[in-house]
C-alpha cells in the first residue's frame, strides 16, 4: 500500500502553527529515516560478515540488476488495485522482484536496485517531496535487508524452488511486508494520527492478498529457476489476467455505481419537499453513495451568501450561513464551475488539509449544483470511509452525476418553499392590517366566530379613539399612522393570551375574548387596555395625550350571532362616546335612546339636504336697568314632518357628533343675518346673538364665512355677538384663541355661553377676546330658593364685571328672579318671563308693540345666605370656587 496517489494536494491554508508542527513532524520523519538507513547498513554488514553470497547466481548480474530496478519502478509507479466487497484494496507488486532479488543476487544489490528502481518511481516520476522520499526509500531498504538476512538465514542448504524454499521466501515476503506496516504505523503516530484500526475482515483480506502476490512471485521465481525466458510469457499471462480484471472491476464498479445513483435518485423522488429536509436527505445519500464519512451542502443565494448543512455520520450540524472567502477550495469551485476532487495518499507524512470553510479533510469531491441559469450552491463529500483509500476520477464522474441530480431536488423543494411562503405571504396580508399588523377585520371576524362556535360565550368590544381625527386633521397622516401604530402595540401587548385585538379600520378597533365567565372579566381587560393607552405617547418630540371609548357586547346575552353583537358593542361604544365613560356594556334600555339618536342622526342629515325642516326662533335679551330689548339670540328649530318639533338640545348634540355641526351653524347664520339685515332695512336695529360649536372654532372657514354673512347683510360686525359654550372655550385653550382673536379682530362681541356648568375660571377667560358672559339658566332659574345659586350668581357678577364684561342671566322664569338679578348688578336678562323664543313675524309684531321688560325692583324676603354657619356643602363651595376663579 505504499506509494504515491492521484494527484494534488489542495493549495488551501494552513496557518502558522500548523506549518510549525508540520516541520516538527517532518524532523521526527528524517530521524527515523536515518535510524532506518544505519539499521540498513547494519543488516547489510552482518550479510557481508556471513559471506551471503546469491543462492543462484548468474553469469552477469548487470542484465537482471537494470531489469529488477525498473520492475521496483514500475511497481510502485503503477500500483494494482483490487476491489473487493465494496472495498479497494490497493497494492503494489513489489514482491515479485524482491523475491527474484533475494534468490539471484547478493543482499546488498537487492537493496540498492530497490533504493535505485523506487527512487527513480516515486522521486523521478512520482515527484514525491524530499522527506517522503527518504522515508520511503529508507524503509523500503530495510525491508530488503530484513526479507534478505531471514530468507539466508532459513534456505540453509535448501533449493529455493522446493517447498521448503517456498516456504523460506513466503516467510522473508510476509517479514518484509510486515515490517514496512509496522514502519508506516510509527511515522503515522509520529504525525500526531492514528492510523484507523482495521477490523479483522480487512487484515485477513490483507494476508490473503499478500499470500496472493508471495505465490505469483514463488511462480516467476519457478520459472527464472529453470528458464529465463518461461518469465517472458508468464508476464504476458500475468499483464493479461491483470487488465482483464480490472476491466471487469471497472464494470462491475459502474455498474455499482449506477445501482447507488438508481437508489440514490429514488431515494430522492420521495423526499419530503421541505429544503432543509431534502439537503440532509441529499447529505445522507452522498455520504453512502460515496462512502464518505462526511458530507456538506452549501446554498448560495442571490446575495451570494451560503447556507450550510453538515453531516457528519448521523450527526447533523444545524444550518448556518457562512461567505465564502478566496482562500476556499469551494470559490475556487464556483469559479471554475468544474467538480473537483482532492486526494491525499493516506499513507503520506500529513494527509490533512484545511480549509477555512471546510474545515480539515483528508480527500474531497466538491461538485457545483447549477440550475439553469447559475450556481445555486456546492454538494461536497469528505473523507473517503475506508482510512488507506480515497476517491477517484471515477467517484469524481459518479459525484458529478449525482449533484446534477441532487441539483433538481433542491431547486424543486426551493421553489415549493417559495410557493409556500408566497402563499403564507398572501395569507398573512389577506388577514392582516398592513399598517399595523394587526389581525384585520376579516380575521376579526373568523376568530370571533370561532369564539361563539366554541363556547357561545363571549365578549366583543369595539373600542374607537377619541377625537382622532383632531390628530390626524392638525398633526398629518403620518403622525397618525404612528399613533395607530403604537396604540396597536399597546393594545395587543395588553391583551396578550387573554383576547385578540384587530383593526376594524380607521382608529376603531376590535376585541373579542373567548369562554369568558361573565362581562366583569370582560370589563377588567378592556380596563386594561384603557390603562394601557393611558400613558402619553412620544412621537417627534409630542407628548400625545390619548384615549379611547370602548363598548362591549357579551354572548349571548346580547346577541347569538357576531352581526348582532357588533351592532350592540358599536351601540355601547357610541354610549360611552357622549357620556365620555370610556367603557360601556350594552344596555337594552340605553340603546332605546340611542337608536332615537341615530335615527335622528339619519333624519337630520335628510333634514339638511332638503332645508325645509329647519327654521331660526329669536328670543330676545333685554337691558335690566331700561327694560329695553338688546338684541336677540337665534335659536335653530327643526320640525321633523313626523316626530314633530325635536329640541334644540337634542339635535344640536346629533349634529356635533355626526360632523354635521357646520351645516347646522351655516344655515343659522346665513337665515338669521338675512333676517337682521332686512329687519335694520326697516329701521329695526337689533343686535343678534347666534350660537357656534366649540367643535368649528378649529376650522379657518368660520372666520370667513361669518365675514362674508357680514358685509352681505350690511350688518356692523358689533351688532353680531357669537356665544361659545364655556366647556369648549376651554378644551383647547391655544388653538381656539387663535380662531377667537380672527374673529374679534372681524369687530364681532365674543360670549361665554352656559357660564358656570364648565371648568373654566374667570382669570382664563380674561385672556381671551371675550366681552360678555350668559350665566347658565341652571344657577338662574331656582335663584330665588336656593341661597347658595345666588352666591354663585352674585360673585360672578362681581368678578366677571371687575374684568370689565358684560354679563347676560339666561333662563329668568319669573318677575322675581329679575330682580334679584338687577339687585345682584347683573346687566342683562334672557328668560320665558320677558319672553319666549319667538319667530321672526312674531318678534316684528311683538316690538312694534313696543314691548319692554318690566318688573318690581322690590325685593321680597329672600332665604338668608348663610355661609357662616355651614349650610353650604363642600360641593356648593367648590362651585362658588370654580365660578369666581379663586384658587
Ligand atoms: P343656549 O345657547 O343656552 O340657548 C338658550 C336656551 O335656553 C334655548 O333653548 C332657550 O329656548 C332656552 N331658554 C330661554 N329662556 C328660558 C327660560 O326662561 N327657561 C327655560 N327653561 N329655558 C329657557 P334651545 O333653543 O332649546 O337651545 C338649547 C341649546 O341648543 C342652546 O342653548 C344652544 O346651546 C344650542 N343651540 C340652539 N340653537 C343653536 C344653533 O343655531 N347653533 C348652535 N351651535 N347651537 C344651538
Ligand atoms: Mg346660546
Ligand atoms: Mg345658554
Amino acid at each position: 500500500t505504499r506509494g504515491p496517489r492521484r494527484r494534488t494536494s489542495p493549495g488551501a491554508s494552513t496557518g502558522d502553527e500548523g506549518r510549525r508542527a508540520e516541520r516538527g513532524a517532518a524532523l521526527k520523519v528524517c530521524a527515523l529515516s536515518f535510524m532506518l538507513t544505519a539499521a540498513t547498513a547494519g543488516l547489510l554488514t552482518l550479510a557481508e560478515v556471513h559471506g551471503l553470497a546469491p543462492l543462484h547466481p548468474v553469469g552477469d548480474p548487470t542484465a537482471l540488476l537494470v531489469i529488477l530496478a525498473v520492475v521496483f519502478a514500475a511497481a510502485v509507479v503503477t500500483p494494482v488495485s483490487f476491489h473487493y466487497r465494496g472495498d479497494t484494496i490497493m497494492f503494489a507488486l513489489t514482491e515479485i522482484p524482491l523475491l527474484i532479488g533475494l534468490v539471484f543476487v547478493a543482499p546488498w544489490q537487492l537493496v540498492v536496485v530497490r533504493v535505485v528502481g523506487e527512487a527513480a518511481g516515486l522521486g523521478g516520476i512520482r515527484r514525491q517531496s524530499f522527506v517522503k522520499l527518504f522515508f520511503n526509500l529508507s524503509s523500503g531498504a530495510t525491508a530488503a535487508a530484513v526479507a534478505a538476512v531471514i530468507y539466508h538465514a532459513l534456505i540453509q542448504h535448501y533449493v529455493p524452488v522446493s517447498p521448503f524454499g517456498w516456504l523460506a521466501g513466503t516467510v522473508a515476503l510476509g517479514a518484509a511486508a510486515t515490517f514496512s506496516q509496522f514502519v508506516l504505523h510509527i511515522v503515522v503516530r509520529l504525525n500526531g494520527d492514528r492510523m484507523p484500526r482495521r477490523t479483522t475482515p480487512e487484515v485477513r483480506t490483507a494476508a490473503l492478498l499478500l499470500l496472493a502476490s508471495a505465490a505469483l512471485a514463488l511462480v516467476v521465481l519457478d520459472a527464472a529457476w529453470w528458464n529465463w525466458w518461461a518469465v517472458v510469457p508468464l508476464v504476458a499471462v500475468g499483464a493479461l489476467i491483470v487488465f482483464a480484471y480490472s476491466g471487469y472491476s471497472r464494470l462491475t464498479q459502474r455498474f455499482g455505481s449506477l445501482q447507488r445513483l438508481y437508489d440514490f435518485s429514488d431515494s430522492l423522488g420521495s423526499v419530503d419537499l421541505e429544503p432543509s429536509a431534502a439537503g440532509w436527505v441529499v447529505l445522507e445519500q452522498v455520504e453512502s453513495v460515496m462512502r464518505a464519512r462526511r458530507a456538506q451542502l452549501y446554498l448560495i443565494d442571490q446575495s451570494g451568501v451560503a447556507q450550510r448543512q453538515m453531516l457528519n455520520g448521523t450527526e447533523q450540524s444545524p444550518s448556518g450561513s457562512v461567505r465564502l472567502p478566496e482562500t476556499s477550495v469551494l470559490t475556487e469551485v464556483l469559479r471554475t464551475g468544474m467538480a473537483t476532487l482532492y486526494a491525499n495518499n493516506p499513507g503520506t507524512t500529513d494527509p490533512n488539509t484545511t480549509d477555512p470553510v471546510i474545515g480539515t479533510f483528508r480527500d474531497a469531491l466538491i461538485a457545483p449544483l447549477r440550475n439553469a441559469e447559475r450556481a445555486v450552491g456546492l454538494l461536497v463529500a469528505l473523507d473517503r470511509d475506508e482510512a488507506l483509500d480515497t476517491f477517484d476520477t471515477d467517484d469524481l464522474r459518479l459525484f458529478e452525476t449525482l449533484a446534477a441530480h441532487a441539483v433538481s431536488t433542491l431547486e424543486r423543494s426551493r421553489l415549493m418553499e417559495e410557493l409556500q411562503l408566497e402563499v403564507e405571504t398572501r395569507v398573512y396580508q389577506a388577514t392582516h392590517d398592513h399598517l399595523t399588523k394587526l389581525p384585520n377585520r376579516s380575521l376579526f371576524l373568523n376568530r370571533a366566530a370561532a369564539a361563539l362556535e366554541e363556547s357561545g360565550r363571549a365578549a366583543i368590544a369595539l373600542l374607537d379613539m377619541d377625537r382622532f381625527k383632531d390628530v390626524n386633521d392638525t398633526l398629518g397622516h403620518d403622525i397618525g399612522d404612528r399613533l395607530l401604530c403604537e396604540v396597536a402595540e399597546r393594545l395587543s401587548h395588553a391583551a396578550y393570551g387573554r383576547a385578540t385585538v384587530a383593526r376594524l379600520g380607521g382608529d376603531e378597533f376590535a376585541l373579542v375574548v373567548p369562554n369568558i365567565i361573565g362581562p366583569e372579566e370582560a370589563i377588567g381587560i378592556v380596563r386594561d387596555l384603557q390603562a394601557a393607552l393611558s400613558k402619553p405617547i412620544d412621537i417627534d418630540g409630542l407628548s400625545l395625550a390619548i384615549s379611547a371609548s370602548t363598548g362591549v357586547a357579551l354572548a349571548p346575552e346580547h346577541g347569538e350571532n357576531i352581526a348582532a353583537l357588533l351592532q350592540r358593542a358599536d351601540i355601547a361604544m357610541y354610549i360611552a362616546k357622549d357620556r365620555r365613560s370610556g367603557i360601556e356594556l350594552y344596555s337594552a334600555s340605553r340603546d332605546q335612546s340611542m337608536q332615537r339618536r341615530l335615527m335622528l342622526g339619519g333624519h337630520l342629515l335628510h333634514a339638511l339636504e332638503q332645508g325645509e325642516q329647519l327654521s331660526v326662533m329669536y328670543q330676545p335679551i333685554a337691558d335690566l336697568a331700561s327694560g329695553q330689548v338688546m338684541r336677540v339670540e337665534a335659536l335653530a328649530r327643526w320640525k321633523h314632518p313626523e316626530l314633530g318639533w325635536v329640541p334644540a338640545g337634542e339635535f344640536i348634540g346629533i349634529a356635533e357628533q355626526m360632523g354635521l355641526i357646520g351645516q347646522v351653524t351655516d344655515f343659522v347664520l346665513a337665515e338669521a343675518c338675512a333676517q337682521a339685515g332686512r329687519w335694520r332695512q326697516a329701521g329695526i336695529n337689533l343686535g343678534l346673538a347666534i350660537n357656534l360649536s366649540g367643535r368649528e372654532l378649529s376650522d379657518d372657514r368660520l372666520v370667513s364665512l361669518v365675514s362674508h354673512h357680514l358685509t352681505k347683510n350690511k350688518l356692523p360686525p358689533q351688532s353680531v355677538t357669537l356665544e361659545l359654550t364655556e366647556t369648549e372655550v376651554m378644551a383647547d385653550l391655544a388653538e381656539v384663541s387663535a380662531v377667537l382673536a380672527r374673529l374679534a379682530r372681524l369687530g364681532v362681541r365674543i360670549a361665554v355661553d352656559d357660564y358656570g356648568t364648565g371648568y373654566s375660571s374667570l382669570a382664563y377667560l380674561h385672556r381671551l377676546p371675550v366681552q360678555e358672559l350668559k350665566i347658565d339658566r341652571s344657577f338662574v332659574t331656582n335663584l330665588v330658593d336656593d341661597p347658595s345659586n345666588r352666591i354663585i350668581v352674585r360673585s360672578s357678577i362681581a368678578m366677571a364685571h371687575s374684568l370689565g364684561l358684560t354679563v347676560v342671566a339666561e333662563g329668568a322664569e319669573d318677575e322675581v328672579t329679575c330682580a334679584v338679578l338687577a339687585d345682584a348688578g347683573c346687566d342683562a336678562v334672557q328668560g320665558y318671563y320677558f319672553s319666549r323664543p319667538k319667530t321672526a313675524g312674531e318678534l316684528q309684531r311683538w316690538l312694534i308693540d313696543g314691548a319692554t321688560l318690566s318688573y318690581s325692583k322690590e325685593l321680597p324676603p329672600l332665604r338668608p345666605l348663610r355661609i357662616l354657619d355651614g349650610s353650604l356643602d363642600d360641593d356648593d363651595l367648590q362651585r362658588v370656587r370654580r365660578g369666581t376663579g379663586q384658587a
